[in-house]
């Protein structure tokens, strides 16, 4: 295992941003993870896939790149494999072993970029499914103490786009393997979104977890950029939920406003708060543009970086953004993405 100084990170975030890390190395299993961690090293940061950072300025200390791999089966009933799969692991080639080996539970999760690792973080969710519902337990590395923690699904309370890891925990551990129960028997999920809609346009009436994954794909694929093409790190903000009150007179003046109710009151997709909304009286956000960065024309809730600009350009707009829904709808969003 090699550190390396002033490394570019602009091959390790999908928004492309330039930053230069002080030091820089690669883990492939726990040993190597306790030696660079006995040094001691201050900063630490870890990255995944880099599917969920913003980088606004050079990063002093340590970043660690996880490429712990390995797809163990640890546990098998007649329902349920409880499988343990390596942190490094990329997340989508988990959901295509899973779903080629005819095990159900995160089909609807194709195509989410990054690692396993790092799925937990915000317990990554899309189409009605979310990591929580299969997430069985975590093994993870104390950073100073060194020790090894089991967390259970309770313990690393999961909300949405949320875990202890975001929270008390922030910047404590280091998340080595995650282990899932998936059903030997799967239940299809097809009443969110479009995806329903997709399998009617193929023709497929009774439909596999294969036939949901390739429909999600094709969904995915259709409507965000890829990040190879257009940088970027998927949905810039979290939808927010307003209560009842706010929300009845949200529909006062917005007779049209998409809504869900869930537990809390009311979700309201930011896509639309955003897209209804702009830097003036008349343009919208969507698709607005200022140099090398803006939001994406299909998609509001998604920032782009068209070539090369910088991660705090990138969160100023994040901020006009956030203040010009607040403006107009009394709503405050908050980001998903980690601002490092
Ligand atoms: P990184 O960006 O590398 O890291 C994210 C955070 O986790 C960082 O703070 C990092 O330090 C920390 N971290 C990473 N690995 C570890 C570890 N092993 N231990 C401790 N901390 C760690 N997200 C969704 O929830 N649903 C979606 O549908 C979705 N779609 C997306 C689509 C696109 C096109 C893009 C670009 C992103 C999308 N995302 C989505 C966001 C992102 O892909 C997920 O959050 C993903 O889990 C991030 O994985 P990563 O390995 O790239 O994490
Ligand atoms: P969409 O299907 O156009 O739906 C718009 C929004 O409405 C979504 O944000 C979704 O909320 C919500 N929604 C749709 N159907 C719903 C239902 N039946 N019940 C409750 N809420 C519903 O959304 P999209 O932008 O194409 O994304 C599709 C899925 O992929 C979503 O689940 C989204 O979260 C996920 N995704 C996430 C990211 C990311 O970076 N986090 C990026 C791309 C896509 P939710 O977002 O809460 O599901």
């Amino acid at each position: 295992m090699q550190v390396e100084k002033h490394k570019n990170l602009s091959d390790y975030n999908t928004f492309h941003i330039e930053a230069i890390a002080e030091n820089f190395c690669s883990i492939e299993n726990k040993n190597e993870l306790l030696e660079v961690l006995s040094n001691k090293p201050s900063p630490i940061k870890f990255l995944g896939g880099g599917s969920n950072v913003l980088i606004t300025q050079n990063v002093g200390g340590l970043i660690i790149q996880n490429k712990i791999k390995g797809i163990t089966i640890i546990e098998e009933n007649k329902d349920f494999v409880h499988v343990c799969f390596g942190s490094g692991e990329i997340w989508h080639e988990c959901v295509e072993w899973a779903v080629n080996h005819g095990y159900g539970g995160i089909e609807n999760l194709s195509l989410i970029p990054g690692t396993i690792g790092a799925a937990p973080m915000q317990n990554i969710g899309a189409y009605g499914v979310e990591l929580k519902d299969v997430f069985v337990s975590l093994q993870a590395i104390h950073l100073h103490t060194l020790e090894e923690n089991t967390f259970s699904n309770e313990a690393c309370e999961f909300g949405y786009r949320e875990s202890v890891f975001k929270h008390e925990l922030k910047d404590q551990y280091f998340i080595l393997s995650v282990t899932l129960a998936l059903r030997k028997s799967p239940l299809i999920q097809i009443d969110y979104g479009s995806i329903r809609d997709e399998l009617l346009k193929a023709e497929c009436n009774d439909p596999t977890i294969k036939d949901v994954s390739k429909a999600v794909i094709r969904i995915r694929q259709s409507k965000l950029p890829d990040p190879h093409e257009i940088g970027n790190a998927g949905s810039f903000f979290k939808n927010p939920v307003v209560s009842i009150s706010h929300w009845k007179k949200l529909l006062e003046s917005n007779p049209n406003i998409p809504f869900y109710e869930v537990a809390e009151g009311y979700k309201i997709p930011a896509a639309w708060l955003i897209e209804h909304c702009g830097p003036d009286e008349v343009r919208s956000w969507k698709g607005y543009r200022i140099q090398d960065y803006g939001v994406h024309q299909k998609q509001a809730l998604v920032l782009v970086n068209y070539n090369k600009a910088n991660g705090q350009d990138i969160l100023a707009l994040s901020e006009q953004i956030i203040q010009s829904v607040e403006h107009k709808f009394g709503i405050r969003l908050h980001r998903e993405v980690n601002i490092w």
